[in-house]
C-alpha cells in the first residue's frame, strides 16, 4: 500500500468499526449510566449545591480509597489542582518548573499563575511522557548548585524548583528514573495526572509518587463532575494547607469571617461532588470498556503500514483514555489529510497540542532540545474514544 492512500485506508477502517457516520463521531464522550441522576436529584431536593455538602466529602474519601492516596481535595478543575499543588510544593516567583512542551496548555499556565517559569522538556517517543535520561544529560549540563545547596539554572540564574511529569493519554510515563532525578538534583516532584485517573505504574496509582498530584474531572476526561479537579497527597499537612488554601483561606467559626492569607475560591460545588461520586462508582467499567475499545483499534491498525496505536508502557497498567495513532513518518502535510478526511467523513479526530514553546507567551521560556517533541506533533492523530463505543 502506498503512503499516499493512508487517509483513505484510515477512513476506511473507522467506516468498518463503527459504521458510515451521518453526523459526527465525537472523540470523548461522557457517558452517564449510573445513580448520577439520583444523586445530583439529592443535591437540588436537599438544596446543597454550592460550596459545601455530603457529597464533597464524600467525593475526597472515594478518590482517596481508588487512588491510594492518605488525601484527597476537591478543586474546580483540574488547573487549579495544578496552581495549588505548585505553590504547596513551594513553587515561588521567578522559580523554574521543568514540565513537558508537548502537554495540554493547564501545566504551563498553573506554573505561571505562581509567577513561575516554565522549563520545557522533552519527551519518550514511546510513552510520550518526559524522557528522564535524556534530561539527565541536560541537568547534568544546566544545574549547578548554589551556596545554599539551591539548584539553579546556571544561563538564567534562577532556582529550578520542581518538575511536573505529565501521563499522556492515560499512558503512565517512566517514573522511577524521573523520581531519582529528583532526588539528585533535589527537586519537587509534582503529577499531572489529568489525564490518568485509574492507571497505575509498577502497581501504583499515578499522581501518588509526588508530594502533591492533580487530577482534572473535566467533561472530555474518565469520569467527569462536569467541570471539577482534586489534589490528592500523602502528607496530612498538604493535605489542611490544600483545604484552607482551596477555601478562601477562612478559619473556621459560627460566624465571624476571618482569613489568614489571600485564598483562592477553588472548591468543588455539592452538585459536581455528587456527579462524580456515581462517575466513580463506574470508573472500573469505564477502564474496562475503553481498554476493549483501544483493543479493537489495535487489532485493526496493527497490519497498516505506516502507523502504529499507542498501547501501555511496560510494568503499567493505562486508563486508554484516548486512542492516538502515530505515523511512522512525521508528517504534517500527511497528518492535516488525515484530520481533513477523517473529520469529513463524521470521526472527529485531532491533533496533538501544539508544544508550549511554540505558544506566545511561551516562546521565551527556557528549553533542553526538543526533537521529539518536534516529530510527535507531526506525527499523533487522536481518534474516537468514548467508553459507549463498546457498543458500536
Ligand atoms: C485536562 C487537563 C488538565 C486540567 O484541565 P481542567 O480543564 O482545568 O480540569 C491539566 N493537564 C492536562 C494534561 C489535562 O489534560
Amino acid at each position: 500500500m502506498s503512503q499516499e492512500r493512508l487517509p483513505e485506508e484510515i477512513v476506511a477502517i473507522l467506516e468498518n468499526m463503527f459504521g458510515r457516520r451521518n453526523g459526527a463521531l465525537a472523540l470523548h464522550e461522557p457517558e452517564f449510566a449510573g445513580n448520577e441522576w439520583n444523586y445530583v436529584k439529592e443535591c437540588i431536593d436537599t438544596r446543597w449545591v454550592s460550596s459545601a455538602g455530603p457529597f464533597v466529602d464524600r467525593f475526597e474519601r472515594e478518590m482517596a480509597a481508588r487512588t491510594g492516596a492518605a488525601y484527597a481535595v476537591a478543586v474546580v478543575n483540574g488547573t487549579a489542582a495544578l496552581h495549588v499543588s505548585l505553590l504547596l510544593a513551594g513553587v515561588k516567583e521567578g522559580d523554574e518548573v521543568l514540565i513537558p512542551s508537548l502537554t495540554f496548555v493547564a501545566t504551563a499556565n498553573a506554573v505561571s499563575y505562581c509567577g513561575a517559569i516554565p522549563h520545557f522538556v522533552d519527551i519518550s517517543g514511546t510513552t510520550l511522557g518526559m524522557d528522564a535520561g535524556a534530561m539527565e544529560t541536560y541537568l547534568n549540563d544546566i544545574v549547578h548548585f548554589d551556596s545554599e545547596g539551591e539548584p539553579r539554572n546556571r544561563i538564567t540564574g534562577n532556582r529550578i524548583k520542581a518538575v511536573v511529569p505529565m501521563h499522556t493519554f492515560g499512558h503512565p510515563m517512566d517514573l522511577d528514573p524521573l523520581m531519582e532525578l529528583c532526588l539528585r538534583y533535589r527537586l519537587e516532584l509534582v503529577e499531572d495526572a489529568a489525564e490518568s485517573l485509574g492507571s497505575t505504574y509498577k502497581g501504583r496509582h499515578t499522581g501518588t509518587f509526588g508530594r502533591l498530584g492533580a487530577f482534572s474531572f473535566n467533561g472530555n476526561k474518565i469520569i467527569t463532575t462536569g467541570g471539577g479537579g482534586a489534589i490528592v497527597t500523602n502528607d496530612a499537612e498538604l493535605a489542611k494547607m490544600a483545604k484552607h488554601l482551596t477555601t478562601t483561606a477562612k478559619l473556621p467559626h459560627r460566624w465571624t469571617y476571618m482569613h489568614d492569607q489571600v485564598g483562592y475560591n477553588y472548591r468543588m460545588p455539592n452538585l459536581n461532588a455528587a456527579l462524580g461520586c456515581a462517575q466513580l462508582e463506574n470508573l472500573d467499567q469505564a477502564i474496562a470498556d475503553k481498554r476493549a475499545v483501544a483493543e479493537r483499534y489495535v487489532e485493526r491498525f496493527s497490519s497498516m503500514p505506516g502507523l502504529r496505536l499507542m498501547t501501555e508502557p511496560v510494568d503499567c497498567r493505562s486508563n486508554y483514555w484516548l486512542n492516538a495513532l502515530i505515523l511512522d513518518q512525521p508528517d504534517p502535510a500527511m497528518r492535516d489529510r488525515i484530520l481533513q478526511q477523517t473529520n469529513d467523513a463524521g470521526f472527529q479526530t485531532r491533533p496533538i497540542w501544539v508544544p508550549m514553546h511554540r505558544l506566545p507567551m511561551f516562546e521565551h521560556a527556557p528549553r533542553m532540545p526538543l526533537p521529539v517533541t518536534q516529530r510527535m506533533e507531526d506525527a499523533v492523530i487522536n481518534v474516537p474514544s468514548s467508553q459507549g463505543l463498546i457498543h458500536c
